[in-house]
């Protein structure tokens, strides 16, 4: 007789999937064989740059690489990471403490909270958002309070319009700048506000920095970590994912206060075992070899980004133009929802958008698209979405 499978109540509690219908439809038109343009998912289209991957292959040839590695990771990898931190923010961590790499920076961001979260703790998480800043924090029973993100803020959680109640109880909060889905950016000073209000409510800041190389018009980010204060509060994470087109390999790190690390390296060693070596040694000629293909890399995102926005402003579509990150968070059009104009998208243009209420309540009213399809492929995107307004006339 067949047993009773039933999930788990965190699982449970996990919000619902919004993009079923969109995925569903998706497949439909593929299997009519229209050609669909999909601007919904964050993954670099461009590939990994060569002499990274002659490393990897390289690396992978040599058998002191094919077994475990340590779970803090390899020396050389830790020591490179410490060493781009002070040549790209001028902050200074120690490679043995203050560094843990990880096997792509989701997974560090979903299991922080069980290093430190209890049931009902509260942690305090961006709406809209990334979304495993929310699963995790469920996975570890935390109760979690939703910080607004904007527009008339720039898409800065309102720090001041936390209850008082709720800050004290508040164990741990995430941010993310550059910001996805946003595309917004924060100065200085909002970090220096952080850490003062996490100092006084004794909660540890994770913050999420995985678009802070992928900039436009020169614009540099900075470190939460070049803060006065932030190291006694707080970590960073980074991915080498968006900055080296590196999704798939699953390779990212962490840098920051030594006890919040030391925290998830504990649960990290009870659940993994460290990162294929030879994606390391991969890693550190990402972080330490030639950076020039960068520059390039930049240049084709900023010419989508002006190709795109431009053109959806001539159609009279409110859009910023985002400094930092591969998004484009649009207004909805007056008169309908975020589905619905997905919807629309996707039957009348063949577009795929991802509906902004799917990363969050405050979502609501935008949209976003994602720069990683070819100048041409957004052009077209444009040319349909045209055409789609010139039938409601
Ligand atoms: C893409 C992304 C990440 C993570 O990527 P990994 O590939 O897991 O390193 C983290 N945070 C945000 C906001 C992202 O968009």
């Amino acid at each position: 007789m067949a047993i009773q499978i039933e999930w788990a109540n965190r699982l449970k509690r996990l919000p619902p999937y919004l993009f079923a219908e969109i995925d569903k439809k998706k497949r439909e038109l593929i299997k009519q064989g229209k050609d669909i343009i999909d601007l919904g998912v964050g993954d670099p289209d461009l590939p990994t740059p060569k002499h990274i991957i002659d490393k990897l292959a390289e690396a992978a040839k040599d058998p002191r690489n094919h077994r475990y590695a340590l779970d803090a990771g390899m020396e050389s990898f830790r020591s490179a990471i410490a060493k781009w931190y002070v040549k790209r923010f001028g902050v200074k961590v120690d490679p043995q403490k203050e560094v843990l790499p990880l096997i792509g920076s989701k997974e560090g961001i979903g299991h922080i909270p069980l290093a430190f979260v209890n049931n009902h703790d509260i942690v305090l998480v961006p709406d809209p958002a990334y979304p495993a800043y929310q699963s995790g924090s469920i996975f570890a029973g935390a109760e979690i309070y939703y910080m607004p993100l904007l527009e008339k803020n720039d898409f800065l959680p309102d720090l001041d319009a936390i209850d008082t109640q709720v800050a004290h109880r508040a164990k741990m909060m995430f941010i993310n700048y550059p910001n996805n889905p946003t595309g917004a950016t924060c100065g200085k000073d909002f970090f220096e506000r952080t850490v003062e209000f996490a100092a006084e409510n004794n909660i540890i800041v994770c913050h999420d920095a995985a678009y802070s190389e992928l900039t436009f018009d020169n614009y540099k980010p900075h470190s939460f970590l070049e803060v006065p204060g932030a190291k006694e509060v707080g970590i960073e994470f980074h991915s080498l994912s968006k900055t080296y087109n590196m999704t798939g390999w699953r390779v990212g790190f962490v840098v920051g206060n030594k006890d919040i690390i030391s925290g998830l390296a504990r649960v990290k060693s009870n659940l993994d075992s460290g990162i294929f070596q030879a994606i390391q040694a991969a890693g550190v000629e990402a972080l330490t070899g030639p950076q020039t293909f960068r520059k390039e890399l930049l240049k084709i995102y900023q010419e989508r980004r002006d190709v795109l926005i431009d053109g959806l402003d001539s159609l009279g579509w409110h859009v910023r133009k985002p400094k930092a990150t591969f998004y484009v968070w649009a207004n909805v059009p007056p008169g309908f929802t975020s589905s619905e104009l997905s919807k629309l998208l996707l039957d009348k243009a063949n577009i795929i958008a991802t509906p902004g209420n799917g990363f969050g309540r405050s979502g609501e009213g935008y949209i976003r698209m994602t720069l990683c399809k070819p100048k041409e492929r957004l052009e077209e995107a444009v040319a349909r979405i045209k055409k789609m307004h010139d039938e409601w006339r």
